[in-house]
């Protein structure tokens, strides 16, 4: 099991210097891997990361939130196009670095939707994440979905509507990317979830953020639960912290997801605290199979 912090906890940006910044902040802060956000795919320098990830030693994974112009939902062709174009640049990259999942919301836009998903547009996306997971597969890789809540897709919202979705792709190595976040907003509880996802053979991917993105334990998710969810299910995939302030900006994701408040000052301390937490839940939980 890899455990791992989302980049923007250290750098808004991922040019050599942002880059250098969050890849030796994730290895000092304790972690295996690091979650890049491939936000400007054009300008990312894959080689680049990947001489950083060997020199440091660290597993890498890649995410994404597709924009209103490369949204797969979209009922125009040109669009879709574009969001497919996008994504295999994406899959490019994590082949470069050397990594093996692609994951986010890479489904849909990720924004406030102002009405809900149609018939077509689901289709042309299950239809674009189908050809997507055969490229990726080609390149070593797999796909993972992050579930969002209302404010950030219309597509899905929950674990068992992702399931749904995913009942239209028609691969067997499309996953589900479950976000704490996400889930204490939507979901009935926290342990349900992980155990229907899991049942289907389709949890591939997690992420572990505090009710409003800030340092774990200080907010109103239930990480007791949530964790003993994933020993339960026996999950052994990349188990990622994810945490926003605006003392550290990426301009275009800070500003979709709503990122306006200083919950935190320092990348170091929230991140090496975010390191502890994570594996003594995870520890804890395994001496469950002694009771
Ligand atoms: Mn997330």
């Amino acid at each position: 099991m890899l455990i791992g912090a989302h980049a923007l906890v250290f750098s808004g940006t991922f040019g050599e210097q942002g880059l250098r910044r969050a890849v030796e902040g994730t290895k000092r802060a304790g972690f295996d891997l690091i979650e890049i956000p491939l936000m400007d795919v054009d300008a990312f320098d894959s080689e680049l990361a990947a001489r950083m990830l060997r020199d440091n030693d660290l597993s890498v994974t890649a995410s994404l939130g597709l924009t209103e112009s490369t949204d797969l939902t979209s009922e125009d062709p040109a669009v879709v196009a574009a969001g497919e174009r996008i994504l295999e640049q994406c899959l490019d990259h994590v082949a470069a670095m050397g990594g093996e999942v692609l994951c986010g919301v890479i489904y849909s836009a990720m924004r406030k939707y102002a009405s809900p998903t149609t018939a077509r547009g689901v289709e042309n996306s299950q239809g674009a994440i189908a050809r997507l997971a055969d490229k990726a597969a080609q390149r070593g890789i797999r796909l993972s979905l992050e579930v969002v809540n209302r404010y950030e897709s219309n597509v899905f919202n929950t674990g068992r509507g992702a399931l749904a979705y995913l009942d239209g792709v028609d691969r067997d190595d499309v996953s589900v990317h479950l976000d704490t976040y996400h889930m204490n907003i939507e979901e009935s509880d926290l342990f349900q979830p992980v155990h229907d996802v899991a049942a289907a053979g389709k949890l591939g991917y997690v992420h572990i953020g505090e009710s409003h993105r800030g340092y774990l334990g200080t907010g109103s998710v239930d990480f007791g639960t949530f964790f003993r969810a994933l020993h339960d299910v026996r999950y052994d995939g990349p188990i990622v912290f994810e945490s926003f302030s605006s003392a550290v900006v990426s301009a275009e994701l800070s500003n979709t997801l709503g990122i306006w408040r200083n919950l935190w000052q320092d990348s170091d301390d929230l991140a090496a605290h975010a390191n502890r937490f994570i594996r003594d839940g995870l520890h804890a939980v395994g001496t469950i199979d002694l009771h």
